[in-house]
């Protein structure tokens, strides 16, 4: 009979270790999993994010009325079938999440429908951007970030935390930060500390913004070179408008040709984003 109490007895069992290029940190606190779960809507189809011994996937599956659980690690894609085989509300997928269909594998489900994942810390970035990708599809996301990460994302304009991140994450949904867990919650314990956020998609993103994609590329320029005003670290993007262009459109904006980034809300960037596009620039090609 297999012991699933804690992740350090699961791991010795079957001689795995926690491999720390995958970001294994392992939920032990049960409560920071409840706390999560109790988050997602009644009823959902919940994808969860890197399952690693099912500590998450325990609390989830009391809830959600059928749960995907993506791990790419084939030794704890094993546990995890020998854990939850027989529940046939809950399906082990085993594979990367940086590859996976996530908008197909929502859009087969009916709403509700929610994404939770303790995130490995690494990939942290090119997975949200991919869930973020699919925010028409789901109701809330509710992910363990490293904490700086979890600031930066909710972060308001002229903070120190407030980066292109912070703007990205708020274009698309509203940034609840939940709690925060430290790093004995864990096995084995991380360096750093973690936090929960919650994320909903706003309803009408996009609406009055000419191009998206120069958005996108403009928030991304704004703060790349983040001691310099904006229009010089725009100007030094590859592909940049020609200052001329710069200048004029920040007037329209109504913006001091001497601001830097930092200093946009949101808004700003949008109406900014806006004069550009009516000066004719198109935002390069990533
Ligand atoms: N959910 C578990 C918990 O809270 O105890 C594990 C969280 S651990 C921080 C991150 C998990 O994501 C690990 O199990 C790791 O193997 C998995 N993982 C890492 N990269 C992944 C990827 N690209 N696709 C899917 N899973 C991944």
């Amino acid at each position: 009979m297999d012991d699933f109490t804690s992740p350090k007895r699961i791991l010795s069992a079957r001689r795995l270790r926690p491999r720390k290029r995958l970001g294994q940190n392992f939920l032990v606190d049960p409560r920071f999993a409840a706390r999560i779960a109790a988050e997602t809507p009644d009823h959902a189809y919940v994808v969860e994010i890197g399952g690693g011994t099912g500590a998450l996937t325990t609390a989830l599956a009391e809830r959600a009325r059928r749960l995907d659980v993506l791990e790419i690690d084939r030794g704890l894609a094993a546990v995890l079938r020998d854990r939850f085989g027989d529940t046939s509300t809950i399906h082990i997928v085993e594979g990367d999440a940086l590859e996976d269909d996530l908008a197909l594998r929502l859009a087969s489900e009916a709403p509700p429908r929610a994404i939770c994942g303790n995130l490995p810390y690494s990939i942290t970035t090119p997975l949200l951007e991919r869930i973020i990708a699919t925010a028409a599809l789901w109701d809330c996301a509710i992910l363990m970030v490293q904490r700086e990460y979890a600031r930066r994302m909710r972060a308001r304009p002229g903070t120190p935390d407030y980066s292109s991140l912070s703007v990205f994450v708020q274009h698309f949904c509203a940034v609840e930060h939940l709690f925060d867990a430290g790093a004995s919650g864990f096995y084995p314990a991380p360096r750093v500390a973690s936090s929960v956020i919650k994320l909903r998609p706003h309803a009408h993103v996009n609406e009055g913004l000419a191009d998206p994609a120069l958005l996108l590329w403009l928030v991304r320029a704004a703060f790349a070179q983040r001691r310099k005003t904006l229009a010089n670290s725009v100007a030094a993007q590859p592909g940049a408008p020609s200052n001329a262009i710069l200048i004029a459109a920040l007037q329209q904006s109504r913006l001091p040709g001497a601001i830097r980034g930092e200093r946009l809300a949101h808004d700003d960037f949008v109406t900014l984003a806006n004069a550009l596009s009516a000066q004719g620039f198109r935002a390069p090609a990533r």
